[in-house]
């Protein structure tokens, strides 16, 4: 394991400068992280995140972002390239987010990765997560412990099957039962465990599509059930009748493609992101090369929130401010774009508001935006309805791709049977949808932003065979 990790002198003391930090992500909800984690998540110039952490949670940083899951044929070769991977880059001075999935200390190698740290004398901190045993406990309502019930829990493991402890504790979790729930609930019966003992097997805690299946332990181990990684299994009195029945089922699921600005009852609604973008896919030189020039431009036009935040980082790493973009009128297409101009200090001089294509074309003509030089920060895929009615009032069109729009082979795919309602922001978010799903089955109702967007939705998913 230590293969990569010589412990010289030299080694020491090159590796002052950077800096570890080992986070926990949490069970899954992005927003069961910490305010720390996200502030230094938000710092980090590189993040090293595994398996469990989805990406809704980190694409809203700009550090880069490198995947770290290990696939399970050859585990320790993985975890030492793991290693390796964290220690070249804090060698390297960084600030590295070392994430993981749920607590970094609860049978998550936390442990490990420090030792390898203390080796090479590069200075690390702990940040914890809500590990998934919390997450299952809180989101599917099984208290962990109460009153006269339970006074006490373990967290064990069910993995590797030849080692599954049964501890002395009145509420049992194991992680890890995937493809070992009946090895599990052998050893408890072994272990004298009662049959009548309730027990929940807890699939994709505090995820949109979170499950739970219940019964006794003699009903569970009689019944042949296929169980999804990543699943606990909680043993105890405190599992009741109505955790089926629970606070998060309730909500309604919202899928939202791409941005979206309205803001949702959430004791009704839970908000899943299905992300359009990704915040690389810019080619660095032409950036520079037209920030170099930005005098040229008498407008700067923002379409997305995003194309917003991904033009002010280029402009800091750039090492200039808001000061630098003194000469250039910026406009923007709506009003939640220019609020996030604010964030960076900037009134736009014009917010369109246009409803649809038509919509946009009118306003540029009533708002007189004719004869200029635009520059238009976008991704790489060009909004060709803005670019069209720019190019049709005598405006010079110059398209900055700054972002990538996203590919959901390696992303998180979302399970539409989980989701009561799609919300589309943009004729591209569409687009990308449509690349990962043939159809949408009928039961899901589906609302967009405006009418262009329904246009594009009505032409590539409505009449279509609904193959899901
Ligand atoms: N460090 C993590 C555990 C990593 S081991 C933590 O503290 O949660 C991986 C196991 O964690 C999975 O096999 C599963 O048993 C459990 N797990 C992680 N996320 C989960 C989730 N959202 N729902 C249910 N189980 C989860």
């Amino acid at each position: 394991m230590t293969r990569a990790v010589p412990d010289d002198q030299e080694n020491l003391n090159l590796c002052n400068n950077g800096y570890v930090y080992i986070i926990g992500a949490g069970p899954g909800d992005p927003e069961l992280l910490t305010i720390k984690a996200e502030r230094v998540l938000g710092e980090a110039d590189v993040i090293l995140y595994d398996d469990l952490v989805s990406s809704e949670l980190i694409e809203r940083f700009h550090a880069k972002k490198i995947y770290t899951g290990k696939r399970k044929d050859n585990h320790h070769f993985e975890q030492d390239a793991i290693n390796e991977e964290i220690l070249y880059h804090a060698r390297q001075g960084k600030r590295v987010a070392r994430l993981k999935g749920g607590d970094p200390f609860i049978f998550g190698r936390g442990g490990e990765e420090i030792e390898v740290l203390r080796k090479n004398g590069i200075r690390y901190e702990i940040i914890p997560g809500i590990t998934a045993a919390h997450g299952a406990s809180a989101y599917g309502e099984i208290p962990l412990t109460m009153r006269k019930i339970s006074s006490s829990v373990a967290f064990c493991t069910g993995h590797p099957v030849n080692k599954i402890e049964v501890p002395d504790a009145d509420t049992l979790v194991y992680y890890m039962v995937a493809s070992s729930v009946h090895d599990v609930l052998e050893a408890v019966v072994k272990k004298g465990w009662d049959d009548h003992t309730r027990v929940a097997i807890v699939q994709n805690a505090t995820r949109y599509n979170q499950q739970i299946f219940t019964g006794t332990l003699g009903e569970l181990r009689e019944r042949e059930k296929t169980v999804y990684s990543p699943a606990l299994l909680i043993l105890g009195a405190t599992v009741n009748e109505f955790i089926k029945d629970n606070w998060y089922s309730k909500k309604k699921k919202i899928l939202v493609v791409g941005d979206d600005e309205r803001m949702y009852n959430s004791e009704e609604v839970t908000v899943v992101r299905f992300l359009t973008h990704r915040a690389d896919g810019a080619d660095r030189n032409i950036v520079e090369q037209c920030l170099k020039s930005i005098e040229e431009y008498s407008v700067l036009f923002f379409a997305s929130r995003f194309s917003v935040t991904s033009f002010f980082r280029y402009l800091h790493e750039y090492g200039k401010d808001v000061r630098y973009l003194a000469r250039n009128k910026i406009y923007t297409s709506c009003s939640a774009v220019s609020r996030e101009l604010q964030n960076y200090g900037v009134i736009a001089d014009l917010s369109l508001e246009a409803e649809n294509s038509g919509g946009i074309e009118r306003m540029l003509r009533e708002k007189k935006v004719e004869q200029e030089s635009i520059l238009l920060p976008c991704s790489t895929v060009i909004d060709e309805y803005l670019v069209d009615a720019l190019l049709s009032l005598q405006n010079k069109v110059k398209t900055l791709a700054l972002y990538a729009d996203m590919h959901h082979e390696q992303g998180d795919t979302i399970d539409l049977d989980f989701i009561d309602e799609i919300y589309f922001s943009s004729p591209t978010s569409v687009k990308i949808f449509k690349t990962c799903y043939h159809g949408i089955p009928e039961n899901i109702r589906v609302t967009t932003a405006n009418e262009t967007t329904d246009t594009e939705y009505r032409k590539l998913f409505r009449d279509c065979v609904h193959t899901i």
